[in-house]
């Protein structure tokens, strides 16, 4: 019996040996009473990586993109996003019912969105009438915008927008180290630019779970308190902080061989006579389109019958996600069985 091939996401990885040593050794300790040695440095960690004041661990992503919209809004206003946005589409509508905002979607491209669009997306502040705009979010690199990721430069406009018109600006930065390794960008210039960020540790950086919120100061004020109004305040959970820090330190430049993978698997899919297209590959996340629409179960048939699995997103699109579980010998086999499918 062959290896199953998971490749629907990259939160699919089991704990490597090195991280399983790191949570055995953990030192841990009451951490809603912020007791925790783990939890602790690796919240140091974050904020120095980032050259930001203050970090929170959360047990999820969502939760933290959650606080944050919560720490930047008040029940009625409105944020800013991509119509791909997880934080609009795959946390669960949490937007409203947790904080009681709206979201102005903005058509972008690739789950990209630009200054200019942010700025005609914001309601005029004296015109009662429109939910009041307060914050805007973006994502980097954009999950069902196939992992692209942005220049500093679209960033750095749209934060002017934000200072002109008195907005917060979040980063849903759940796969930021793949954008960080991919463009060779610092991470203190995201630091600069966002006033809160989230980064996933159970994503390509390869723990079980949690995700830490960094921010200023002034912004993280009531980060303890929205956490335990979330549910999200945790005892000995160094453990999982340990192999999150162990992610960050040891495991994110295997990111790199992740890239490189979905780069192959991008080259294989544009030479095969039944794909009508693949999205421009960046970083780990490969997003392709079948020629015949009808031909969808037949194909994921095909791949489940050679122990394979990828995602169906909906409308014909179809994604593969590369990760640290994803061997030499599986992308052979992978690539091997894509060519043979008729
Ligand atoms: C995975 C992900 C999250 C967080 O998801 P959780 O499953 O709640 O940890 C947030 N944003 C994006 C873009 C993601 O891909």
């Amino acid at each position: 019996m062959k290896n199953n091939i998971d490749l629907r996401s990259d939160t699919v990885t089991q704990p490597s040996p090195g991280m399983m040593e790191a949570i055995m050794n953990a030192k841990v300790g009451d951490d809603v009473y912020k007791e925790d040695p783990s939890v602790n440095e690796l919240e140091k960690y974050v904020a120095d990586f980032f050259g930001m004041d203050e970090a929170l661990y959360f047990p999820t992503g969502s939760m933290a993109n959650q606080a944050a919209i919560k720490l930047h809004t008040q029940p009625a206003e409105q944020l800013i996003c991509d119509h791909y946005g997880h934080v609009y589409n795959y946390e669960g509508g949490g937007v409203s019912f947790n904080s009681g905002v709206s979201c102005k979607l903005i058509e972008g491209f690739r789950g990209k969105i630009n200054a200019t669009q942010v700025e005609a997306a914001i309601n005029p502040p004296d015109f009662y009438h429109s939910p009041k705009t307060s914050l805007v979010c973006l994502e980097n690199t954009t999950n069902k915008g196939g992992g692209a990721c942005y220049e500093l430069s679209e960033i750095k406009a749209i934060r002017e927008v934000c200072n002109r018109h008195n907005l917060g600006l979040h980063l849903d930065g759940a796969r930021i180290a793949n954008a960080l390794v991919y463009k060779k960008q610092d991470p203190k210039d995201f630091g600069q630019l966002f006033d809160t960020i989230t980064i996933c540790l159970s994503k390509g950086l390869g723990a079980p779970m949690g995700t830490v919120l960094a921010g200023n100061k002034k912004h993280m004020q009531n980060a303890m308190r929205v956490r335990k109004v979330l549910g999200g305040g945790m005892r000995q959970v160094g453990f999982m902080a340990a192999a999150g820090l162990y992610g960050l330190k040891h495991q994110m430049k295997n990111l790199e061989t992740d890239h490189l993978k979905a780069k192959e698997i991008e080259k294989t899919l544009n030479q095969l006579d039944f794909i009508s297209k693949v999205d421009k590959v960046e970083t780990n996340i490969v997003i392709f389109y079948l020629k015949d629409n009808k031909q969808e179960n037949k194909f994921m048939k095909y791949l489940q019958d050679h122990a394979i699995q990828i995602s169906q997103m909906g409308e014909g699109k179809l994604r593969v996600v590369t990760h640290l579980d994803y061997t030499h010998e599986m992308h052979n086999r992978f690539l091997d069985c894509l060519s043979k499918f008729n």
